[in-house]
């Protein structure tokens, strides 16, 4: 299955849900960064999260960045999207080996441990929107809901998940954002909040063969699902030379001599998917001489 995200209402538009496959984009992710398991977990969840959030702008150009920052070993993850859900991320630490935590599994929680969540929102004006969360559990999901209903005051069930094979490539990945707007009844909450409860996770179902609609319809069909569009998703990074050169510039000019004195070619690396860009001496001296 390609990777996309499934748009929806239901409830008459007071509740608005979007739900996610998304295991390429992260397996591509995982070789890119060439990730540890619970690198993989978190930089898979944290991009679903983007693809997904990505897509609910409004503007052809916005974009929306996603940044966890924490005290634990992987020190954390920046996620960016535009609103045709294309998501590129990269994290701060990718070779990340802890035990598994009490239940078993991935301890992503602890990879970043005691920190802060921002959403930046880059709508074109003069100052993008920032909003910041500290994290609340650190399993990613929880702290966005947490953001989505402190930050934005829009009340919000998130669910993230990414399966992996025995040999730690991706097997599933995906997610699901569902919104209470205005106009939702607190029963009608609470009906959906027992609903999601009751629903394996996000991984299990997708495991099971069931496709985003079909989840969103074992989850919603009972108030009147309706889906709105398909939006496909993937991992793109639209680094060129031409941007990396932008970076080799901002360095300065003491930091370029230093470079040129040294005498040999540099390479850089695009943070966001890891391609690397040579330099050549020659390249170098031409860049400085017309700083
Ligand atoms: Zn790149």
């Amino acid at each position: 299955m390609s990777d996309h995200i499934v748009r929806a209402t239901a409830a008459n538009g007071c509740i608005r849900a979007f739900c996610a496959t998304t295991s390429n984009l992260t397996e591509y992710a995982r070789q890119c960064h060439n990730t540890s398991p619970v690198v993989t977990a978190a930089l898979g969840r944290t991009l679903t999260a983007g693809a997904i959030m990505g897509s609910m702008q409004k503007g052809d150009d916005d974009i929306l960045t996603i940044q966890l920052r924490g005290s634990g070993p992987m020190k954390g993850i920046t996620v960016t999207a535009d609103s045709r859900a294309n998501v590129k991320g990269y994290p701060l630490v990718s070779d990340v080996i802890i035990p598994a935590n009490s239940k078993g599994k991935l301890d992503v929680s602890g990879a970043i441990g005691v920190g802060v969540l921002s959403v930046i929102k880059d709508l074109g004006l003069k100052d993008p929107y920032v909003g910041q969360v500290e994290l609340v559990s650190g399993e990613i999901a929880e702290d966005l809901a947490y953001y989505f209903t402190s930050s934005e005051q829009v009340p919000s069930a998130v669910s993230l998940g990414v399966l992996m094979n025995k040999d730690n490539t991706v097997r599933q990945a995906g997610g699901l954002i569902i919104q209470a707007l205005p106009g939702a009844s607190d029963e009608q909450i609470e009906a959906l909040e027992g609903k999601l409860s009751a629903i394996p996770s996000m991984t299990q179902m997708l495991d099971d063969g069931k496709s985003p609609e079909d989840i969103l319809g074992d989850i919603l069909g009972e108030w009147g699902l309706e889906i709105l569009d398909t939006i496909p998703t993937g991992f793109v990074c639209n680094c060129d030379r031409e941007r990396v050169e932008k970076v080799v510039i901002s360095l300065g000019r003491e930091e370029l001599k230093k470079m040129i004195d040294d005498g040999e070619p540099v390479e850089l690396k695009c943070h966001f998917c890891n391609k690397a860009y040579e330099f050549s001496q020659d390249e170098l001296k031409k860049i400085y001489n017309n700083l």
